[in-house]
């Protein structure tokens, strides 16, 4: 889907053949065993990967997934996509992405720890502050961005906070990061609502997944009065047409470790979420939740992009066609990328911002970058999706030809 994705934005910009070809397969994959203790004093062996797709502008720069499904290909295609969401917010990064094949719900807390420290230290010499740099993705968080900027200095031999971003603030992490990617996605649903003439207080949204973006989009999009009318999780979802109650259902989350059986609301099920009316529909989980068999169906008027890679391509003609407002993943959730770019700069600087000023610094790049995407796709007639594709792979194609070839 993702190297799929590139042609067609390859195609639009006319691409030159042998930047084409280098630019299909990542530069770098990395495939490693992870040998853990677990609690029963038996050794389980864990794969892992870190994929690093280009680092031409820059160190790379990814998250880590820690999730049954994880695999090569699957690391390979979010690093990709990693490349292009950096260059068009315009950081000085590549892409990668990393991950280990587990189910974290299943380790507890020592077996985690050790499953980290491992991973790190047997991709230790592909990664650091000026090399290749972590950060959370679906299953981790900051504690174990915390574990592996431990065991990264602990090899080093002192502390090196800007080997990972999205670690715990106390140790060189950045306020407003753990918010970031939520309120990168509703910064841009506002935008586009400004565009499209919808006031927020008249709107409505939907909500797939309920983890670290999921929550901060629900959180913040209710603090601006939009009515947040179902969210789910990978458990069950909960619906109330009159609007959830955002912090209550936060907390009730908190305590039962799901959204379901929230009181003052009902049950719904995955795809009628993803096919109720509302104003926005904001996938937040995993890819490939959209695709021709529901697209059809679904009756959103935006569609917000919080998860990596949501909409196949089949599902994306079909949106487009049936005239829905598209904000595709490398734009509406770069704002996680944008405030990790801020905590390296931290980090690296050993002076640290207030959150007002990284809010608002995420805004401004973020929603800048929401209006040339927009105006691409007018001048070109693509879609939001094609033209914010366009956009990051011509920096990487120019930052790629003023290099040159080495040899
Ligand atoms: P997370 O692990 O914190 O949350 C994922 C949520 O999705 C959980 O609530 C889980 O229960 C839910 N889920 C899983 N399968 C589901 C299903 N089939 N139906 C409904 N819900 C389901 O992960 P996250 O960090 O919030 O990441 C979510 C998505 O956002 C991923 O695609 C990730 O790549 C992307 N993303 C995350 C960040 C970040 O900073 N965390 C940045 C950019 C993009």
């Amino acid at each position: 889907m993702a190297v799929a994705q590139f042609e067609k934005a390859a195609d639009h910009l006319d691409l030159d053949s042998n930047l084409r070809e280098r630019f299909r397969s990542p530069q770098r994959a990395l495939v490693v065993s992870v040998p853990v203790r677990m609690d029963t004093g038996k050794v389980k062996v864990f794969q892992g990967y870190r994929v690093q797709h280009d680092r031409s502008l820059g160190p790379s720069k990814g998250g880590i997934r820690y999730h049954p499904e994880v695999n090569l290909g699957e690391i390979s295609a979010l690093a990709m996509w990693m490349t292009w969401k950096c260059a068009l917010m315009g950081l000085p990064y590549g892409g990668a992405k990393g991950g280990v094949n587990c189910n974290p719900k299943e380790l507890s807390f020592y077996e985690l720890q050790r499953l980290t420290r491992r991973f790190t230290s047997e991709i230790v010499l592909w990664i650091g502050p000026e090399q290749d740099i972590p950060a959370p993705d679906v299953g981790t968080n900051e504690q174990i961005m915390g574990w592996m900027m431990d065991t990264y200095s602990q090899q080093k031999g002192y502390a090196v906070p800007g080997v990972v971003t999205g670690k715990p603030i106390g140790i060189g992490g950045s306020k407003g990061r753990e918010e970031a990617t939520g309120r990168g996605v509703v910064d841009t649903v506002i935008e586009a609502f400004k565009h499209l003439d919808i006031s927020p207080s008249h709107s409505t949204a939907g909500i797939q997944g309920f983890g670290n973006v999921g929550v901060n989009a629900a959180r913040l999009l209710h603090e601006r009065g939009v009515k947040v009318i179902a969210v789910n999780d990978s458990q069950g979802g909960v619906f109330n047409p009159k609007g959830l109650d955002i912090p209550q259902l936060i907390q009730h989350k908190t305590q039962h470790k799901t959204v379901q059986g929230f009181p003052h609301a009902e049950p719904i099920k995955n795809e009628e979420l993803l096919c109720l009316p509302c104003t926005a529909l904001i996938p937040s989980a995993l890819s490939e939740q959209i695709t021709e068999k529901n697209a059809h169906n679904l009756q959103c008027k935006i569609l917000a992009e919080g998860a990596n890679g949501p909409t196949t391509l089949e599902a994306d003609q079909i949106l487009i066609d049936k005239g829905v407002f598209i904000i595709p993943d490398i734009l509406a959730n770069a704002g996680g990328v944008i405030v990790s770019y801020f905590e390296w700069v931290q980090d690296l600087q050993n002076y640290f911002w207030k959150e007002k000023e990284i809010n608002e610094k995420l805004f401004e790049i973020i929603s800048a970058t929401f209006y040339q995407v927009l105006e691409l796709s007018q001048k070109k007639r693509v879609s939001m999706r094609m033209a914010a594709l366009m956009q990051g792979i011509d920096k990487i194609s120019k930052a790629h030809l003023a290099r040159g070839l080495y040899p």
